[in-house]
């Protein structure tokens, strides 16, 4: 989770609506659709500033003169990096939203192979001018705030622009997904059903949405503060689960974000001599 580094002003903006712009990079398009979600929010939200440029509403104004951007997508392709290098300079706030532009997201899932993927998805991926790997936007621009998800929700992107248009510092989750439970009186899906669930380890934010359909979690929302990572692979194991398993539990929709990518990286292959 990030940098909140964010000024808090006074009268953060100037007589003029806002100027927002919601960019996508290599994505899904889901977390601008979680915005969208936001039905009737969004159409007053939308008397209140100016969409300059959201590709799933309309609007393709070029990006300049932005006071909040938001970026959906992971940095894959030589573009993505000139796009968010340039949208830095035109933008006072620039926030990261889902996990493709806050961790790589699924397309990272790349960087852990040698780069046969791409001839394998692709019929010719010599006309696409690829970066060697998929990486989150903060890995070459400094970024002011991060929503986690996959996808984010709309009340995350709603809250952190409600901060920002009213000069607030916006709100950073640490809890973990077990909290959530805890609080919605969810039982332990791991406890009452040997499931095995990343919500030990996963920021909250979601409102624990799988374990409230008896479902694991599979950390969409990246890791939390602390994880005890090692010592979920353990329970994993002893749950049943293989080495090459466990590890795809790690390595999955957030397998570029740090703790995930290291103890997804111990159980891949049967290293079980080495742990
Ligand atoms: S974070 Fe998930 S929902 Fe959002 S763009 Fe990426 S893949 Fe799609
Ligand atoms: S429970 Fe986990 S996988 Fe499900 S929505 Fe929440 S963070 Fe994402």
């Amino acid at each position: 989770m990030t940098p909140s580094t964010l000024p808090v002003q006074k009268d953060p903006f100037s007589s003029r609506k806002p100027r927002v712009a919601v960019l996508k990079l290599a994505s899904c398009d889901g977390c601008q659709l979680a915005f969208l979600g936001l039905g009737e929010r969004l159409l007053e939200l939308a008397a209140a500033v100016e969409f300059v440029h959201f590709a799933e509403m309309g609007p393709l104004g070029p990006l300049t003169d932005l006071d909040i951007t938001f970026i959906e997508g992971s940095l894959s392709t030589r573009e993505d990096l000139e796009t968010v290098r340039s949208v830095r300079k035109e933008s006072r706030y620039l926030v990261t939203i889902g996990a493709c532009a806050t961790s790589g997201g699924i397309q990272a899932l790349r960087n852990l192979t040698s780069g046969e993927s791409l001839s394998g998805i692709y019929p010719s991926p010599g006309f696409i001018d690829f970066l060697d790997r998929s990486t989150p936007v903060a890995s070459e621009i400094p970024v002011d705030l991060e929503l986690w998800g996959c996808p984010v929700t709309g009340e995350q992107i709603l809250g952190a622009l409600r901060s920002l248009l009213f000069g607030t510092t916006p709100p950073v989750e640490h809890d973990k997904v077990c909290l959530e439970c805890k609080r919605r009186a969810i039982a332990c899906v791991t406890v009452t059903m040997g499931v095995p669930c990343l919500g030990p380890v996963t920021l909250t934010g979601c409102g624990a949405l799988c374990p409230s359909f008896n479902r694991g979690c599979y950390g969409c929302f990246g890791p939390s503060e602390n994880p005890e990572t090692s010592s979920l692979a353990r329970k994993f194991a002893g749950l049943g689960l293989p080495p090459d398993e466990i590890a795809r539990r790690f390595l999955f929709i957030n397998s570029n974000a740090g703790p995930f990518r290291e103890e997804g990286e111990r159980w891949r292959g049967d290293h079980s001599h080495e742990r």
